[in-house]
């Protein structure tokens, strides 16, 4: 098996193994080969996991913001010097064409590593408040073991986003991978290992839907970090809440595109391909529902539809591909459900709508797939899809399309594309999203904040902003006279 680990799970700096946790088999999606097997947390895990965490944290939220940022630095380069190899693993476990994994994903997570190791010595001070005579004075600091949860489309990218600002914060960090995508995050512990990150800070716990609750009900987390769908965010804030946990949720989203009649038309179908078509449209932020003003929908519509079959899909270890497999077999049956369910709800199918006859039999290929005529009824312009799927809507009116666009329970994100600027930010102001972007789309940087309102979940990752997440203040007040009481 090609990309077998050592063992399952990476606690207090080494590799372990628990042969009685049930299997969980890596397949390569584009193949159906199986690349290696691993076990689920036992309770035994889970402990050992918690108590080597518990034990490394006190000594590391002690150590200065910079020292403690100077780890992640040197975590960031090794990231950078072995992004190749982090990337063939990375288009193993998720399927993802290397010619996106190689720019998109691990580096990434060094971007994340190297922003929060930079930033952590000015953003971790707290402020001093004059009070006349007396004065206070608030720190930031660490809430203890956070707990990350995974969702299977960034495997390295997410672990990374969550380490990164809780570590910096002076907490010990658990990472729960997805088990569909386990073993991109081992190496992402060996490497913590390697920058110096003393053992313990960073544990891997593999696990599926039995081993996540174990985790998340185990009283020493303090916090819960999900990247997951909206069920499962509900049951996760749930558990959580139940004893007062701290959680980010970054959840699920059907999130609208709106494009102008005066936009650049071709900037606004790279725009709305980017949008659907990227990491074969398992992408949380994408802008599957692309509202296209009437004026402009035949002139879009053509040039998307052959720009769509233009695309390049095969194995995905080839620098050529553009578009490899979904994740796995489940994901491609949803998927082609969906499609099904366009048609039979009179969606009008431009291109796609199956399996590509030009690939491996075994592989999870789904053609990129563009609806036109969709209207906002209908199921594929209500559900997260999680694949290549693009739902072409029509409109007339700046007002009509606002109301249509926030008409969804999700609200991760959105996107304009026009030449008028007023009428961009008019927009912007009116959209329910987290995250809204101006004549591009998908772009997130580790400088700017991301996370979703409504259903698509609450917190934010990446930025000044997330350190906000993994720290509490403590409040200082200083008395400068003597203590006063009226008895
Ligand atoms: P999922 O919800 O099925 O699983 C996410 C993770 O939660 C997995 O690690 C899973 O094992 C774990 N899990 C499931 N039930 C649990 C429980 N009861 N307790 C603890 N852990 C539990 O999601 P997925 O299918 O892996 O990923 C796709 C979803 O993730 C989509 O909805 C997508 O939009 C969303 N997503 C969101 C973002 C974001 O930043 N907002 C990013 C990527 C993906």
């Amino acid at each position: 098996m090609r990309a077998q680990p050592k063992a399952s799970h990476f606690i207090d700096g080494e590799y372990v193994e628990d042969t009685a946790g049930n299997v969980i088999e890596c397949v390569y999606p584009a193949t159906g080969e199986v690349i290696a097997r691993l076990h689920s947390a036992t309770p035994a895990i889970v402990e050992k996991a918690i108590a080597s965490a518990k034990a490394a944290q006190k000594a590391w939220a002690k150590m200065s913001p910079t020292a403690r940022g100077r780890i992640l630095y040197r975590a960031s380069q090794i990231i950078r010097e072995r992004n190749r190899e982090l990337c063939e693993l990375e288009t193993l476990d998720t399927g993802k064409p290397i010619q996106e994994t190689i720019v998109a994903d691990s580096t990434s997570g060094a971007d994340a590593m190297e922003f929060f190791g930079g930033v952590a010595p000015a953003a971790l001070n707290g402020e001093q408040i004059p009070l006349g005579g007396d004065w206070a004075y608030t720190k930031r600091v660490p809430l203890g073991i956070v707990l990350g949860i995974g969702a299977w489309n960034y495997p390295q990218q997410i672990a990374c986003w969550k380490a990164a600002p809780a570590l910096v914060a002076g907490n010990a960090f658990i990472f729960k991978p997805s088990e569909v995508t386990p073993l991109g995050a081992l190496k992402i512990a060996e490497i913590m290992i390697e920058a110096g990150l003393p053992k313990g800070l960073f544990n891997v716990v593999q696990g599926d839907r039995d081993a996540g609750p174990l985790l998340v009900n185990h009283p020493e987390i303090a916090k819960v970090s999900l990247t997951g769908s909206v069920p499962t965010g509900r049951k996760v804030a749930g558990a959580a809440a139940g004893q007062l946990k701290h959680v980010t949720m970054e959840l699920g989203g059907k999130s609208p595109m709106i494009v102008f009649d005066d936009a650049d038309v071709e900037s606004a179908i790279s725009g709305a391909m980017l949008g659907n078509f990227y990491s074969a449209g398992q992408v949380c932020s994408n802008g599957t529902r692309v509202f296209v003003q009437k004026g402009i929908k035949d002139q879009f519509l053509s040039r998307l539809k052959t720009r769509t079959e233009a695309i390049r899909m095969g194995e995905p270890l080839d620098e050529a591909t553009q578009m490899g497999p979904l994740v796995n077999r489940s994901q491609r049956e949803k998927v082609l459900g969906y499609i099904e369910k366009g048609k039979a709800e009179g969606a009008r199918l431009l291109t796609g709508g199956g399996i590509p006859n030009d690939v491996s039999s075994e592989g999870c290929f789904v053609q990129p797939t563009v609806f036109a005529d969709v209207t906002d009824d209908m199921t594929i312009a209500r559900e997260e899809i999680f694949g290549p799927v693009m739902c072409v809507l029509d409109f007339d009116h700046e007002d009509e399309v606002i109301a249509r666009a926030n008409a969804s329970e999700f609200g991760l994100a959105g996107g304009v594309f026009t030449a008028d600027m007023a009428r961009a930010h008019r927009v912007v102001d009116a959209l329910e999203a987290g995250t809204v972007w101006i004549n591009t789309y998908n772009l997130c940087p580790v400088e700017i904040p991301f996370g979703g309102v409504k259903q698509s979940g609450f917190g934010r990752e990446n930025s000044l902003a997330a350190l906000n997440h993994y720290t509490e203040l403590k409040t200082v007040y200083v008395a400068m006279g003597k203590c006063e009481a009226p008895y």
